[in-house]
């Protein structure tokens, strides 16, 4: 059980306040994380970790000297938000570019690559090294499948010992990826974990049972038997990772035996010990093992044993002194301790006032998103009843989510130019919205956002480059191709006709009802094609002769704002573009 909590939808905020308070020396409060306090030397790599609460001590736990910079903090079990990411990373950022690392989950891979996007723009350096050790989740051949669990341990030390000691942003990239090939776990469980707020756990291993490879969010195993003794289990667990042992390895091993919740240090100790005998008797070296609660699971009663198989350089950083709340090795000086404030501060700044043209322009912005929040509230139903064909039903209220909170942030950015409050409410949407299309409407919103800048006018050739924007932000994060059957196949189209009309001299408002017919017809084609991407994949069969809804929304939206800009009473963009604009409409 997690008993002890006064809200449970405050559970995670909560305990992230709470350890801060704790740890004070080590870590300082973001929106959205946590950063180290001790102060960083400027031009330093700053590894930045993250993932959902209730891993402790992943990750908010390894942020200090030697390893991690930052981590982003996530809701339980739940990726941080890409804004969250984004926040964390910016006030982290000392110049050397930004190493972002967490487990391979397709959550926090959405949302880290999201924030990646971003700050690439803003000329920040951001590379991104996976943690994907899990041998359970995926054959050796795919191993770049596989999810991230106590292998984390080893990936983040690696890299935050190389970025300590001054590498550039290659060099830990490569350092982090070597250590990554270099790592093999494997866990067991013998019962499930209970998310606070809840009455039973929410997945169960039966009594006296053990569950081989199953997830630290209960992913299921792959085999189940009876429950071992301490020495079967120890043969069972070094005879897979030994068969799984990397060819580049050497007679070295770190072996790493974590406690998933609710196993006693005193009961790991004993397991401890037979793991070591196997190793040794397989000729191993045993290098500064470690055993204890590194990356948990709740209350779940579990552990996993990784091997990390570290050459002479790798050897060299893991044996590096670190010092953060949960984890802390060798002897350092004391660290300087820097102002916090500033960091947080300089990570949220709030956008200047536009001039009363871009102002104007701005508020054109928010009655666009005024009223695809109307459209999306009118067809919210029809799209879950779509999604839930072959998807998992959720995207109208999804969309709706997203639209509301976009509009509401749009509405709180009136009083500055298009870029700000297409870039608010794109953070908003992607924040609320939640699932696949949530984070790429917002990610497109942005990128637009990015392209037209705060001007006091635009030219019709504005348009079509901020229609193009958003297409190739949804191709980019998605990585979907027209016919893959997804929102791609009605934002390409989208994108051309609106083009094409522009340049033909068509007025902007024409230019967009065309596109908007062009989207739709290929919104319906799509019922037709069978998935090859989302969730919808796995369910193709059953997708064939229905549209897709990420198409479909997509469509009406388009058609939506189409009529709002006919509407009498809204000045169409054409009345407050440039001479140059309205020439070239002529
Ligand atoms: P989820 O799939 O996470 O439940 P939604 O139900 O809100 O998210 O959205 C589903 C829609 O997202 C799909 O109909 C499709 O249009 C779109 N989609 C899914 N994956 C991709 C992708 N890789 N690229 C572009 N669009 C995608
Ligand atoms: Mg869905």
């Amino acid at each position: 059980m997690t008993s002890i909590y006064d809200d449970p939808t405050a559970f995670a905020e909560e305990s992230i306040d709470g350890f801060v308070a704790a740890n004070r020396n080590y870590v300082g409060r973001l929106d959205g994380g946590v950063i180290r306090s001790a102060a960083m030397s400027p031009g330093q790599v700053a590894v930045v970790i993250g993932g959902g609460s209730g891993h402790y001590p992943a990750f908010a736990g390894l942020v200090g000297v030697g390893l991690a910079a930052a981590s982003a903090c996530g809701n339980m079990f739940a990726s941080p938000s890409a804004g969250q990411i984004y926040r964390v990373a910016k006030a982290a950022d000392m110049g050397g570019g930004v190493l972002f690392t967490y487990g391979n989950y397709a959550g926090d891979v959405m949302h880290f690559d999201q924030a990646a996007v971003r700050l690439r723009n803003e000329g920040i350096d951001v590379r991104t090294v996976r943690v994907t050790d899990d041998i359970a989740s995926a054959p050796r051949d795919q191993r770049y499948k596989r999810r991230g669990v106590a292998g984390d341990l080893p990936v983040f030390k690696i890299a935050g010992a190389a970025a300590e000691s001054g590498e550039d942003i290659d060099e830990v990239e490569r350092l982090a990826r070597k250590a990554n090939d270099r790592t093999r776990s494997l866990g067991v469980a013998f019962g499930g974990c209970t998310l606070p707020g809840a009455a039973q756990p929410f997945f169960s291993v039966p009594p006296g049972r053990m569950s081989v490879g199953l997830g630290i969010h209960g992913e299921p195993g792959i085999s189940e038997s009876d429950m071992p003794t301490a020495s079967e289990l120890a043969a069972l667990l070094v005879g897979r990772l030994l068969d799984e042992r990397p060819d580049d390895s050497e007679s070295t091993v770190v072996p790493i035996l974590n406690g998933l919740g609710t196993v006693k240090y005193d009961e790991l100790f004993v397991l401890y010990g037979k793991v070591e005998t196997l190793l040794t008797a397989a000729g191993l070296r045993v290098l500064e093992p470690e055993c204890g609660e590194l990356v948990t699971s709740l209350d779940m009663p579990g552990l996993s044993l990784t091997l990390f198989w570290p050459d002479e350089e790798l050897a060299g950083y893991w044996s590096a002194p670190a010092d953060t709340p949960a984890y802390r090795k060798g002897i350092l000086d004391r660290h300087v301790q820097r102002d916090i404030t500033r960091l947080r501060e300089a990570a949220s700044a709030t956008a200047e006032p536009g001039s009363p043209a871009a102002t104007r322009l701005g508020a054109l912005a928010v009655s666009v998103f005024e009223t695809v929040s109307a459209v999306v509230a009118a067809h919210e139903d029809d799209w879950g009843v779509l999604d839930s064909v072959a998807g998992d039903g959720d995207h109208g209220i999804g969309m709706r989510r997203g639209a509301d909170a976009a509009a509401a942030a749009a509405r709180a950015a009136a009083g500055t130019g298009v870029s700000n409050v297409l870039t608010t409410a794109g953070e908003a949407w992607s924040e609320k919205a939640g699932g696949t299309s949530g984070a790429l409407w917002g990610t497109a919103l942005i990128q637009m956002g990015r392209v037209v800048g705060n001007n006091d006018a635009y030219t019709a050739a504005d348009a079509a480059v901020a229609a193009r924007a958003f297409c190739s932000a949804v191709i980019e994060l998605g990585s979907a191709e027209v016919g893959d059957k997804t929102m791609v196949d009605a934002v390409v189209p989208f994108a051309d006709v609106f083009g094409d009309e522009l340049d033909r001299g068509s007025p902007v408002r024409r230019a967009l009802i065309a596109a908007a017919a062009a989207a739709k017809h290929a919104a319906e084609a799509t019922a037709a094609l069978r998935p090859k991407l989302g969730r919808a994949r796995p369910l193709a069969e059953k997708s064939l002769g229905h549209p897709d809804p990420g198409a479909v929304s997509f469509a009406v939206i388009a058609e939506g704002l189409a009529e709002m800009l006919s509407a009498e009473e809204i000045p169409a963009p054409e009345t407050v573009l440039t001479a140059t604009a309205s020439e070239s409409e002529r």
